[in-house]
């Protein structure tokens, strides 16, 4: 493990510490240069190398194919076109009224704060998501209160990505306000893959927050692979679930990651093990850079299959696509042709 690279920061030492030189990355886990074939620093120009050192810790010495890494190094492949896979997979720039808000679904309204993330997954299907237009400042509000107040139908706000716990927590109550004064919302939800990457982000203050809203708090983290779930990532989550604040997780079927139903098992297990309960599996958008991650769609049914065969139902998360103007996701299994 690599202790002497990483001593426990707290979280906003970290965010100014991250590696964004895959080389620096190769060298920290003793890995050759070879491993990036040349169009991997072109790649990582594109959408550039971001990781805590936090997460690097977590990854196999020595292991060019450890599934964490696996999720951040830039790669050759990115560069590929592909026949479908494209820039906006969800066609969000459709549902973009305002600077930061996403209305697809009825009662859910998306909010995307900030454009940063702690980690950029090399999957991402907003990893060309124009954020910078995107952003909403202070003087919006008013706009997007008229906005919530139009359509009363609306009762739940999501905070996603870029991802919102790279605000501060003073940015972060300030939203969180805003939304309390509206009575039509009663649901916060916070997708947030921070975490997962820097367990330290769990900070008092943030959880003093969370607990006194008067809102529902539903926090959603992302992880993939339970090699990302060590014991003090589990123990900061599991305090959140004690302070009534309900942790669900989202992860992405990704191939060479977590392509395997006893993964997946191990996932479910490790999760339940620090009070989360798995909520969706997805079926990787089709963003291009990301064809590499791609499983068959016989495969994935059979993986899933697998999963269902090995757990209860309480553990086995729902096998779901998002499809570019549909009104919620799609559910997958037994599906062949996805
Ligand atoms: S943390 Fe979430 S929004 Fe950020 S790059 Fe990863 S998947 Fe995308």
């Amino acid at each position: 493990m690599l202790n002497y690279l990483y001593q426990e920061q707290n979280w906003q030492a970290q965010m100014s510490d991250l590696i964004t030189d895959p080389l620096e990355l190769l060298e920290i886990l003793e890995l050759s240069v070879d491993q990036l074939l040349s169009g991997a620093i072109l790649a990582s120009q594109q959408f550039k190398l971001r990781v805590p050192r936090a997460f690097v810790k977590k990854m196999d010495i020595g292991n060019p194919l450890d599934p964490l890494l696996l999720q951040v190094l830039p790669h050759h492949l990115e560069l590929e076109e592909h026949k479908g896979f494209v820039t906006d997979p969800l066609g969000e720039e459709q549902a973009n009224q305002i600077p930061g808000v996403l209305h697809k679904y009825k009662s859910r309204f998306l909010l995307t704060l900030t454009g940063a993330c702690a980690v950029h997954c090399r999957y991402c299907f907003r990893r060309h998501f124009p954020y910078q237009e995107n952003l909403p400042k202070s003087e919006d509000w008013l706009n997007i209160k008229n906005y919530l107040e139009a359509h009363s139908e609306i009762n739940e706000v999501i905070l996603s990505g870029g991802d919102p716990l790279t605000l501060s927590n003073r940015k972060l109550a300030l939203w969180i306000e805003r939304l309390e004064s509206l009575k039509q919302i009663k649901i916060l939800r916070i997708h947030s893959r921070v975490p997962i990457v820097i367990p330290e982000r769990i900070d008092e203050e943030l959880v003093s927050l969370l607990k006194n809203s008067r809102l529902r708090v539903i926090l959603v983290v992302h992880s993939n692979h339970p090699a990302e779930l060590d014991d003090l990532t589990c123990s900061k989550l599991s305090y959140l679930a004690k302070q009534n604040i309900l942790v669900l997780n989202q992860a992405v079927l990704l191939k060479g990651v977590n392509d395997s139903a006893q993964t997946l098992v191990d996932l479910s297990q490790r999760l339940f093990e620090a009070q989360i309960l798995p909520y969706y599996l997805h079926v990787l958008d089709k963003v291009k850079g990301a064809h590499h991650f791609d499983l068959g769609a016989e495969k994935i049914d059979q993986i899933y299959k697998d999963v269902l065969a090995s757990l209860p139902g309480y553990l086995v998360p729902k096998l779901v696509r998002e499809v570019a103007g549909e009104n919620n996701k799609t559910p997958l299994f037994g599906v062949t042709t996805f």
